[in-house]
């Protein structure tokens, strides 16, 4: 049976995707990854129609756990109607920033019980400079909270975000978020790289604030390689970019042919890591045939935040 990033050991999936499905954002964060934040948001708005992606994946004739994340999913022409097709046989989960005007259609007409995990970024800062309040933000959690799925606030804990962190996070509690993570930024602010670059007080605020995230202290500390260890990454789980290609995972980019157009084939059999440094960790400890232990981590953690990650394993957003 298969385990995942977003779920207990025994899952009704037996195929996971992380897909990348649209470079449309209508924000513009300053820690988005730069590939991300000045390539790809400019360039191939030319997504695949929602009715052939539905069949691609039906073709697999595997039930999938397909994560979505781009870009900002919602804006993804049709997403509705996009996740609706996929739900009829697979599972889905979304990191998104919950702006959309569409979320309260996708809470009526998606399933819950086939939506595994909304991870809701807030980008408080875009947020602030796009005139976007909290409260608006808080009323979309609640549509879905009400609604049935599993959502949870995310805030990514760029360096000079942290002054704020508190404020903001008493002021969501107060409108009524109740599930919240803090994550731990990856990239370069000021010629350091994160997050090997927090101080020891930085650290103590990340560690503070984490919430329900449970990942923050590996990264801390370094579990940043799983070079040579054997991984299902490539052979039951893979990354869809934005073009259809199909990768082993976030890190590692071996191809496996094109889920748009029908060419996609996955590899037959584990084999090792060969990536130096991972960009997320949650996959890989899911991922990964025999995981590390790290104490921070107990049971099962829940996190997948792929891109954004928003995984989670409880044995991963
Ligand atoms: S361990 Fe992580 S980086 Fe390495 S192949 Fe597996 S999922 Fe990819």
């Amino acid at each position: 049976m298969h385990t995942s990033t977003t779920a207990q050991a025994s899952v009704p999936w037996e195929w996971e995707f992380d897909w990348h499905l649209t470079n449309r954002c209508d924000f513009f964060c300053e820690y988005c990854h730069p590939q991300i934040r000045y390539v790809l948001n400019r360039g191939r708005l030319d997504e695949p129609a929602p009715e052939l992606v539905v069949q691609r994946f039906d073709e697999l004739d595997r039930v999938c756990l397909v994560h979505m994340s781009g870009g900002e999913p919602f804006l993804f022409p049709a997403f509705v109607e996009l996740c609706e097709g996929l739900t009829s046989r697979h599972f889905i989960s979304i990191n998104t920033n919950l702006a959309s005007d569409d979320v309260a259609a996708f809470a009526a007409r998606v399933p819950a019980e086939r939506v595994t995990k909304i991870v809701a970024a807030i980008h408080q800062s875009e947020r602030q400079m796009r005139g976007l309040s909290l409260g608006a933000y808080a009323r979309n959690y609640a549509a879905l909270r009400h609604g049935g799925f599993d959502v949870t606030a995310l805030y990514v804990l760029y360096p000079p975000l942290l002054a704020g962190l508190a404020d903001d996070l008493d002021r969501l509690r107060s409108l009524g978020v109740d599930h919240i993570r803090a994550k731990v930024f990856k990239g370069v602010y000021q010629g350091v790289r994160y997050p090997e670059g927090y101080t020891a007080d930085q650290k103590m605020i990340v560690l503070a604030n984490s919430g329900e995230y449970a990942f923050n202290r590996p990264y801390l500390d370094g579990m940043l390689s799983f070079r040579g260890q054997a991984c299902t990454a490539g052979v039951t789980s893979f990354k869809v970019t934005v073009t259809g290609d199909v990768r082993r995972c976030a890190s590692v980019p071996s191809g496996y042919g094109n889920l748009y157009d029908g060419t996609f084939r996955p590899r037959q059999g584990n084999e090792p890591c060969p990536a130096k440094r991972v960009l997320v960790l949650s996959q890989c400890l899911s991922y990964l045939v025999d995981p590390p232990v790290h104490p921070e981590l107990g049971v099962e953690p829940n996190d997948l935040s792929s891109s954004h990650e928003g995984h989670s394993r409880k044995a991963l957003s």
